[in-house]
């Protein structure tokens, strides 16, 4: 999809990095995934819990409908994510 041809009919006719939304008390926003990242075992008395979080877009066919989703801020999430991890 993100190529511009729809994974399963083959169109061109692809719309790129369409905002998802999701519900906030304040309104509609952008859909996020959010990772948490594990406490440490030894850390010091001041200490912040750690996470990142990414934006979700939609690539749609506008010829059958097809909907794909990605992610951006990749490398932050999966470092996040390896964290506490072996
Ligand atoms: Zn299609």
């Amino acid at each position: 999809m993100r190529n511009g041809f729809c994974a399963k009919c083959g169109s061109n006719h692809v719309m790129e990095g369409v905002e998802v939304r999701d519900r906030a008390s304040n309104g509609p926003v952008p859909l996020k995934v959010h990772i948490t990242e594990p406490e440490p075992p030894d850390h010091g008395f001041i200490w912040k819990q750690g996470s990142s979080s990414g934006t979700v877009r939609a690539w749609i066919c506008a010829s059958c409908g097809y909907t794909e989703l990605y992610t951006d801020n990749l490398a932050e999430l999966y470092a996040s994510y390896r964290k506490g991890r072996p």
